[in-house]
């Protein structure tokens, strides 16, 4: 009775003092966006005329802060921080784990005589060494050097956390190393920008954009996660240290009924996103859309799209938000790529642009040919960019959560290809067939008068494509749900920057040729880019077999697993990129091949040694009083049977634990590479072949001594 009991515990839900009520946006003062960041309308008010003017106009040409306003700014920043209850300050920033780290410190400091006073600086301010020998750095950082500085993002504006005992002003900031290396995400994020700003102001002028100044790529990311109840999970060994279930058998009923997606959200679910959403709005996070995603408990949350950097680390802060809401429930945030095995599994979709700062998107098709020329021109830049480095792309997707999910029926396959739809494919075939040239009307004309309008929504998207365009930005399909927007983004901006610049040239060389004709000339580069690179070009299903054969036929690349895919990190073309760009050096690119590698093999670890752990004294134990129960039935032929059924996956499952127990203790002496393909080779399959015995004694063994929650508990039960 004991689970049952659970259940019903479960299944009940209060506000719990937390209730926010309902706010009256009709009052003045009730509207909570941005209420607790130090916004640009907070700094003009704040600050001294000459020092905000200093601040914008650094901030707007996208160079670095004099430090000689910087004590200005800090006053005003802690005295609105204190105002809004803040007694610590924290850098935050994003080290190479893909999380946030923040260490506090607090306004106030001794004066000796028994009182304190509030302080900061303006070094407190720009410059912080956060005790940072514990981050991972792949060895840019030998311990004796052990020192990472923590520097002010002015372009990222500082924020509050609130906490029921108190609150602490956020700082973002970026994370470099003594000698200069970047420890974190966010800066090879700001250096790609940077890098692609000025290869498509390059463009742009060729174009006759003489306005431009700088290009924004931005970043809109839809996040998927699951919500389960709180009991369940804390009694699941696998998903509070792992994330996942590494256990359980498919429940009878799963997303088959599809009343789910776009189903009503449960109230407590919706209370849940509710406070989620407020607590994202005074953050400054322009949450938009929230809905159920297919599998049961499984829902997404999307904002309206920002610039990368702004975007990025409000993604880190969203996923932050949504697992401490999710507690004040009593539900847990599961942000893990696959947390079920057979169920959906959670990504993250990349939506991605690059916009002037005149407030024109490239990649908006626009409404005259004129403009679709250039649109091309882009668009041509971004298939020959992930084209040519379609590995990489992989391998900015790949760690040891979506190895179970790209290409499991659900996701996008492992194989980088593009989505363009019938008619923008049939532009470019048009182009490419030499039908290009100027319209009567003397409009740079392709061939085609104006593109029709290309669909932004309907049926005709493919969901199964990792990289779709759709109607006026991409889509980058096969991020992980858990995953941060760094290192992807910093990916597509420094090979599109390097694209745009090579198209750049062919089309200098183009506008010679056409003594100036620039319909023609860009005619002509769009045809070549679109003949060098169309293979990469796939409308139909990404999940069907027979794209894997045909995507062998056209020699896309297809790296199933992570340890396939990082080597990509680190090869030729990608180093030369990257160093070209100044985005991020040969060792930099190495220490993060090193990183990623590392945390492959160290989660597969712990799964390996918790899988073997709860075999061991969760699930045998239970087979063990199983057949206690069976002895204790009496003598029946029927009993034999069951006996017999019972012993036999009893061996199998003790036979697995021995494999599997076996595998975590007989590592390779070598480390990086190998341990991480020896933890792919060895310890998966060890941990397959345990889960199989158990999830079959799951189905056999009598539900009051089976020791940990099920899926249709997990899944259904809100
Ligand atoms: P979907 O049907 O996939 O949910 P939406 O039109 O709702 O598509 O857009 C999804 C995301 O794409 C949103 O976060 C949205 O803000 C973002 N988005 C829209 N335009 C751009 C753009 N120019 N650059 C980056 N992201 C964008
Ligand atoms: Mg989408």
């Amino acid at each position: 009775m004991r689970t049952r009991q659970q259940n019903v515990t479960a299944a009940q839900w209060s506000v719990n003092g937390g209730a926010m009520g309902t706010t009256d946006l009709t009052e003045p003062g009730a509207n909570v966006y941005g209420s607790s960041v130090f916004t640009v309308a907070e700094q003009r008010q704040r600050l001294p005329k000459h020092v905000f003017k200093q601040l914008q106009a650094t901030l707007d040409a996208g160079e670095p802060l004099n430090a000689s306003i910087a004590d200005a700014v800090a006053q005003a920043m802690r005295e609105w921080a204190m105002e809004k209850g803040a007694t610590h300050y924290t850098h935050w920033f994003q080290p190479l784990t893909g999380l946030t780290a923040e260490k506090h410190d607090s306004f106030y400091n001794p004066t000796g005589d028994g009182f304190a006073i509030a302080e900061f600086s303006g070094k407190e301010l720009i410059q912080g060494e956060p005790d940072a020998s514990s981050f991972p750095t792949g060895g840019i950082r030998a311990t004796f050097e052990a020192r990472g500085y923590t520097a002010w993002d002015p372009s990222s504006p500082a924020f509050i956390l609130d906490n029921p005992n108190g609150a602490v002003l956020c700082i973002p900031t970026a994370f470099v190393s003594w000698t200069g290396e970047a420890l974190d995400h966010k800066i090879p994020l700001l250096r790609s920008m940077d890098a692609l700003s000025r290869s498509a102001v390059r463009a742009l002028r060729l174009f006759g954009d003489e306005e431009a100044q700088r290009i924004f790529t931005t970043v809109g990311p839809e996040q998927e996660y699951f919500l389960i109840d709180e009991q369940y999970y804390f009694e699941r060994p696998d998903l509070y240290t792992t994330g996942r279930t590494l256990f359980g058998a498919k429940p009878p009923r799963g997303h088959e009924l599809d009343e789910h997606y776009f189903g009503s959200i449960p109230e407590r679910v919706l209370a849940c996103m509710l406070e989620a959403e407020r607590e994202l709005q005074t953050l400054g996070v322009p949450v938009k859309t929230r809905h159920n995603e297919v599998a049961p408990a499984q829902y997404e949350l999307a904002p309206i799209y920002e610039n990368s950097n702004i975007g990025s680390d409000h993604q880190q802060l969203t996923m932050q938000v949504l697992q401490n809401v999710a507690r004040r429930y009593g539900l847990v945030c599961l942000l893990h790529e696959k947390p079920f095995a057979g169920v959906n599994g959670s990504g993250k979709h990349n939506n991605w642009s690059m916009g002037t700062d005149t407030g024109h998107n490239l990649l908006e098709p626009g409404d005259t040919p004129d403009e679709n020329a250039q649109f091309m021109f882009f668009c041509a830049a971004v298939i020959k960019a992930v084209n040519k480095h379609q590995q990489l792309l992989r391998a900015s997707v790949a760690n040891v959560g979506q190895d179970h999910r790209l290409g499991a029926n659900e996701a996008p396959p492992a194989i980088i290809s593009i989505f363009l739809g019938q008619e923008l494919e049939n532009a470019f075939t048009k182009v490419a067939t030499g039908k290009g040239r100027r319209t009567k009307k003397g409009l740079l004309g392709l061939g085609a008068e104006a593109l029709p309008h290309l669909p932004l929504h309907g049926g005709d998207r493919n969901r199964t494509s990792p990289f779709a365009f759709t109607g006026n930005k991409f889509e980058f399909r096969a991020l992980g749900s858990s995953m941060s927007l760094g290192f992807v983004n910093t990916v597509l901006n420094t090979i599109v920057a390097e694209s745009i610049d090579e198209l750049c040239a062919s089309l200098e060389k183009q506008l010679k040729a056409a003594k100036g004709d620039l319909g023609a000339a860009v005619s002509a580069v769009v045809k070549d880019v679109w003949e060098g690179n169309k293979q990469i070009v796939f409308n139909g299903d990404g999940y069907s077999t027979s794209w894997h054969k045909e995507a062998e036929k056209r020699g896309l690349a297809n790296l199933p697993t992570t340890p396939d895919a990082l080597p990509w990190l680190v090869e030729k073309q990608t180093i030369k990129a990257f160093e070209n760009y100044k985005v991020l050096s040969e060792r930099e690119l190495e220490s993060r091949f090193e990183v990623f590698v590392e945390q492959y093999s160290t989660k597969l670890n712990i799964e390996g040694e918790t899988a073997a752990s709860i075999a061991r004294t969760m699930i045998l134990p239970a087979a063990l009083r199983q057949a206690e129960l069976l002895d204790d039935a009496g003598e029946s032929a029927g009993i034999e049977r069951l006996k017999e059924e019972l012993s036999g996956l009893t061996d199998e499952l003790v036979e697995g634990i021995f494999e599997l127990e076996k595998a975590n203790r007989d590592h390779p002496a070598e480390e990086g590479l190998e341990l991480a393909k020896y933890m792919r080779d060895a310890v998966i399959p060890a941990m397959d072949r345990v889960r199989d015995a158990a999830d079959q004694l799951e189905r056999i063994v009598a539900d009051d001594l089976w020791p940990l929650p099920k899926y249709s508990e997990m899944l259904f039960i809100k």
